[in-house]
């Protein structure tokens, strides 16, 4: 009898064909907490680098107050929450954060989903089914394209941060149609913001909803902190904010703020709330513990956006296109993977950590080498990161 054919056969090809394209990637540990420098591993043994990559851009995972909140969280109430919230997952820090999130977003309501990810499936796929229209723009993070599909609604994408295009792609949707506009306010892999208020105007005018995801403006942006929509004097006409705890709140998990009649709806019909496990109270308390900190100290924010302005003038006065970052998030584009990994590589000899950024997260011939900062960077780690970038860079030969 002949052995019976392997079914995943397929998946040499397909992880040759990755390699082919210089698109392999290794994961990468580091036995260190999200600090500005950490201990790489690397083959040759651990290696100390400037952590260009981390979107805890308040340097809060690692405060001791935050770490005390989640230790304190564990033992009052255990590492897992052991079900879904409508079974009788949550606890008193869900509520608790629940209530605070939504005061500082001057919103009625929030939920807290598991992550960004699920935040932004549960809201997409409770507002918009089959027949609806959603419209997205193109840049937008892989959470929103996943949510626009599994909604089943038709996705019309508009061209990047063209709400002129957006508009033209709501005008035709058919009568009876919901329609959706949803929008990544700092765009995670360009830094740029979303023209919200001409979007508002959009969606106001087309009698469509407008979604915000507001993952990398989130704690970094705005009066309080507070986001890209306030930040852009637009906050009160959106109808869902999106954010993460994970980034700004250097812990893990999601949150949509709203209105109490959009936040109810979602407690019944977004998927991802009702059949996920709550999450652990310790990631809700350090995340509650880190906002804490967010909104009494506001140089923390400041600093962090002056030091990603500091970098790209860096760069920028070494000849190459960085345009001003607006939040914390500085991309150098050099065009093909193998630049992107040279690039890297060279950086590494620095001792600095930036991560080559290939297709799919972003278009193919746009990779990029994407650094982030955090507010507990040094004015010197900046000016070492720019020496570093301008050598990486005059050795791929990008300028
Ligand atoms: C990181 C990110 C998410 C996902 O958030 P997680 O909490 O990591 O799942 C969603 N949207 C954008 C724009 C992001 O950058």
């Amino acid at each position: 009898m002949s052995p019976a054919p392997d079914p995943l056969a397929w998946l040499d090809d397909g992880l040759a064909a990755l390699e082919a394209d210089e698109q392999l990637r290794a994961l990468r540990h580091h036995d260190s907490g999200a600090e500005p420098w950490i201990d790489l591993e690397t083959a040759a043994g651990p290696r100390r680098v400037l952590h260009l990559c981390s979107n805890g851009y308040l340097g809060l995972a690692t405060h001791p107050e935050v770490v005390e909140a989640a230790a304190a969280a564990a033992r009052d109430y255990g590492a897992g929450s052991g079900a879904a919230r409508l079974i009788t997952g949550g606890q008193p820090p869900h509520r608790e954060l629940e209530t605070e999130l939504a005061a500082w977003k001057g919103a009625e309501d929030a939920l807290l989903l598991s992550s960004g990810y699920l935040a932004n499936l549960g809201v997409v796929t409770a507002l918009v089914g089959r027949g609806d229209v959603v419209v997205s723009d193109e840049l937008n993070h892989a959470s929103i394209i996943d949510a626009c599909r599994l909604s089943r609604a038709e996705v019309r994408v508009y061209r990047h941060a063209d709400p002129d295009h957006a508009a033209a792609r709501l005008a035709d949707a058919p009568a009876g149609a919901r329609r959706l506009v949803i929008t990544d306010g700092v765009f995670s892999m360009d830094g740029d913001l979303a023209p919200l208020p001409a979007l508002c105007d959009v969606a106001e005018r087309h009698g469509a909803a407008l979604v915000v995801d507001d993952a990398h403006g989130s704690g970094v942006l705005g009066p309080d902190g507070r986001g890209t929509a306030a930040a852009l004097g637009c906050e009160d006409r959106v109808d869902a904010l999106v954010a993460t705890l994970s980034k700004a709140l250097g812990s893990l998990g999601g949150y949509v703020a709203g209105s109490a009649r959009l936040i109810r709806w979602l407690r019944h019909r977004a998927r991802p709330f009702v059949f996920d496990t709550a999450l652990p109270a310790p990631a809700v308390a350090a995340a509650r513990a880190a906002l804490g900190v967010l909104r009494r100290e506001p140089e923390r924010r400041e600093r962090a956006r002056r030091l990603a302005g500091d970098l790209a003038d860096g760069l920028r006065a070494a000849g190459h296109a960085v345009a001003a970052p607006p939040a914390c998030i500085v991309p150098v584009v050099v065009g093909s993977n193998r630049a992107a990994l040279d690039g890297m590589a060279r950086l590494l000899e620095d001792d600095v950590l930036a991560v080559a950024i290939r297709p799919p997260s972003v278009a193919p011939g746009t990779a990029r080498l994407r650094a982030t900062v955090m507010a507990t960077h040094a004015d010197d780690d900046v000016a070492h990161a720019v020496g570093a970038f301008r050598r990486a860079l005059a050795t791929a030969g990008v300028g």
